[in-house]
C-alpha cells in the first residue's frame, strides 16, 4: 500500500496523470492547482550552478587526530585524539554542471569540519598552489579558462593568451599538464590547503601553516588519452566512482599533515610564504602528521547536501587564523558572499551548513527562507539588557591578526583632548539651545521615556542625560518621575 500523493501542503491529490481540463479535448484549467504547483515547482528546481567548480561530487566522514600538534594550535578539533565530523565536495574548476570528470583541470578538495567552537572550512584543491598571486585577476583568470562570450565554446587560444601574459601561472601550468593533470578519481589524488594559515597556540604564540592530506589510496593519475575516452563514455565516473567505494564500504582515507614556519622565519624565507604560485619546500619545512581523515558515509540527497554545500574560507575556528596572503584573503570576503547570492542570505541554516557540534547565538534574523528562530524574548540587537548574546573575547579567536608592520588592531579612534563622548552635545545644550529650545528638548526626551523606558534601562536614561548637561539631566528624571507618579502607573516588569 503506497502513500498518496499530496500537494506541498499535504493535501491528497486526485490524479498523478489527468490535467483537469473543459472536456476531454478542451484547455486544461488554471485552477488546477496541482498542475499549477507541480509546473513551477520544476520550474524552479535549479539553484544558479556555482560560477567556478560547478561540477562535483561529496561525502561525509570523520578526522581523528593521531599526533600531538598542541604546541602549534589550540584549535580544538587538532587537539590529541579529537574526533570532528567532516564534510567535503571534490570538484572540477571550469566545467559546467554536466561536463565530464575527465577534463584536464585542477579539483576543488573542499572540506568542512563540524567543531565544538562552530564550523571550520579548509577550501583548497588538489594542488598545492594555483595561477594567480592577487584576488584582482581571479575574474580575468576564470574567464580566460571558460567560454567566449561570443559562440560559447572554451578556447585554448584563451587559456594560453592569458596564462603567457601573466608569467605567475608558470609554477600551475607546469603542474596542469604533467601527470598529476588528471586524477583517475577523487580517491587517488592529494589535497592541500594551498593559502597559508596562522595557527595560534594556547600562550598566543603564532605560526604560519600550510595544509597537507596524503591520499592513503595511492596517487593514480589518467593519461590524456584515457581521460579523452571516459569523458565520451561516462562524464560523471569521477562522481560514481566515489559514490560507489563509500556504498560497498572501501572507506577513502587521507592522512593530513601540516607544514609549520616560525613566525619570525617569514621574512627570511628564499620564497614569499604567503605567495599563492609558491610551495614551501619540503625540505625547509618537513611534514608534520596530525591525523587521518576518513570518508564514511554519502550524501542522503545530492542536491540538499552537496549542491547545497557553502565552504568558505571566513569560517575559522579559535587557534586559526588568516595571513598575509592575498588570494586568500580575496577568498575571504567572496565566498559567503557568492552564497548569499546563489542559495540565500539564510545558507547556514540549511543542513550541510548548519553548526552540528556548536550552538548558535548570533543576532543574524528574518530574510527569504528564514525558519530558525530564538525565543521572543531574546532581543535583536546588541548591547542589549535583556540576557542577549554578548562577544565573549576570551573565547574568540584572533583570526585576523597577525603580527606584521602595520599592526592591526580592534580599536576605536584615537582620543584627543576634548573627544569624550558627551562633550559636544553639552554644548550643543548649553550654547547654542536658547531656554525655550532646551524647554523643547526636556518635554520630547521626558514624552519619549515615558512610552515605555523600565528599570535598568530608566536609570541609565538619567545618568546619560546627567553626562550631556548635569541640569538637563535633573529635569529629564523630575519629568520622568512626576508623569509617572502623575498618572499612577508603574513601570511595567523588565522583559527577558
Ligand atoms: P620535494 O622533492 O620534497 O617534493 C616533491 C613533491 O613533488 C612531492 O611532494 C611529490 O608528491 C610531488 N610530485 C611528484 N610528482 C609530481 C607531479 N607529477 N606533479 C606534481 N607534484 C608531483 O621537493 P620540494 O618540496 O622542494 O618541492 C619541489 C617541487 O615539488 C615544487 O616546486 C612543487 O612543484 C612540487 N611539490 C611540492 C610540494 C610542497 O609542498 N613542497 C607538494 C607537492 C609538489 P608526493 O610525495 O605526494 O608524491
Amino acid at each position: 500500500m503506497t502513500k498518496p500523493t499530496t500537494t506541498n501542503t499535504g493535501i491528497p491529490v486526485e490524479s498523478d496523470n489527468e490535467s483537469l481540463s473543459a472536456g476531454a479535448q478542451g484547455p486544461i484549467l488554471l485552477h488546477d492547482h496541482y498542475l499549477i504547483e507541480k509546473l513551477a515547482q520544476f520550474n524552479r528546481e535549479r539553484v544558479p550552478e556555482r560560477i567556478v567548480h560547478a561540477k562535483g561530487a561529496g561525502a561525509y566522514g570523520e578526522l581523528v587526530v593521531t599526533n600531538d600538534v598542541s604546541e602549534y594550535t589550540k584549535a580544538k578539533l587538532f587537539q590529541p585524539g579529537a574526533r570532528t565530523e567532516s564534510l567535503v565536495r571534490f570538484s572540477t574548476v571550469a566545467g559546467e554542471q554536466g561536463s565530464p570528470d575527465t577534463w584536464r583541470d585542477p579539483r576543488g578538495f573542499a572540506v568542512k569540519f563540524y567543531t565544538e567552537d562552530g564550523n571550520y572550512d579548509l577550501v583548497g584543491n588538489n594542488t598545492p598552489i594555483f595561477f594567480i598571486k592577487d584576488p584582482i585577476k581571479f575574474p580575468d583568470f576564470i574567464r580566460s579558462q571558460k567560454r567566449l562570450p561570443g559562440n560559447g565554446l572554451r578556447d585554448h587560444n584563451m587559456q594560453w593568451d592569458f596564462w603567457t601574459l601573466r608569467p605567475e601561472t608558470a609554477h600551475q601550468v607546469t603542474w596542469l599538464m604533467g601527470d598529476r593533470g588528471i586524477p583517475k578519481t577523487y580517491r587517488h589524488m592529494n589535497g592541500y590547503g594551498s593559502h597559508t594559515y596562522q595557527w595560534i597556540n594556547a600562550a598566543g604564540e603564532r605560526f604560519w601553516v600550510k595544509y597537507h592530506f596524503k591520499t592513503d589510496q595511492g596517487i593514480e593519475n589518467l593519461t590524456q588519452a584515457e581521460a579523452d575516452r571516459i569523458a565520451g563514455a561516462d562524464a560523471d565516473y569521477h562522481r560514481k566512482d566515489l559514490w560507489e567505494a563509500i556504498e560497498r564500504g572501501d572507506f577513502p582515507s587521507w592522512t593530513l599533515y601540516v607544514q609549520v614556519m616560525p613566525v619570525a622565519e617569514a621574512e627570511g624565507y628564499r620564497f614569499n610564504p604567503f605567495d599563492l604560485t609558491k610551495v614551501w619546500s619540503h625540505k625547509d619545512y618537513p611534514l608534520i602528521e596530525v591525523g587521518k581523515w576518513t570518508l564514511n558515509r554519502n550524501p542522503g540527497n545530492y542536491f540538499v547536501d552537496i549542491e547545497q554545500a557553502a565552504f568558505e574560507p571566513s569560517n575559522v575556528v579559535p587557534g586559526i587564523g588568516f595571513s598575509p596572503d592575498k588570494m586568500l584573503l580575496g577568498r575571504v570576503f567572496a565566498y559567503a558572499d557568492a552564497h548569499r547570492y546563489r542559495i540565500g542570505t539564510n545558507y547556514a541554516q540549511l543542513p550541510p551548513n548548519r553548526a552540528r557540534a556548536a550552538e548558535v547565538n548570533s543576532y543574524s534574523k528574518e530574510g527569504a527562507m528564514r525558519y530558525d528562530y530564538n525565543d521572543a524574548s531574546v532581543p535583536v540587537y546588541a548591547p542589549n539588557s535583556f540576557g542577549g548574546p554578548h562577544a565573549d573575547p576570551e573565547r574568540a579567536g584572533d583570526s585576523g591578526i597577525w603580527d606584521f608592520d602595520p599592526t592591526m588592531v580592534r580599536a576605536g579612534y584615537v582620543q584627543h583632548a576634548e573627544d569624550g563622548d558627551f562633550t559636544q552635545a553639552g554644548t550643543l545644550v548649553r550654547e547654542v539651545y536658547d531656554d525655550e529650545q532646551r524647554d523643547r528638548l526636556v518635554d520630547n526626551i521626558v514624552g519619549h521615556v515615558l512610552g515605555g523606558v523600565r528599570e535598568p534601562v530608566l536609570s541609565r536614561v538619567f545618568e546619560y542625560w546627567k553626562n550631556v548637561d548635569a541640569d538637563l539631566g535633573k529635569r529629564v528624571e523630575e519629568g520622568v518621575r512626576a508623569g509617572l507618579n502623575g498618572n499612577g502607573s508603574t513601570p511595567p516588569p523588565a522583559q527577558g
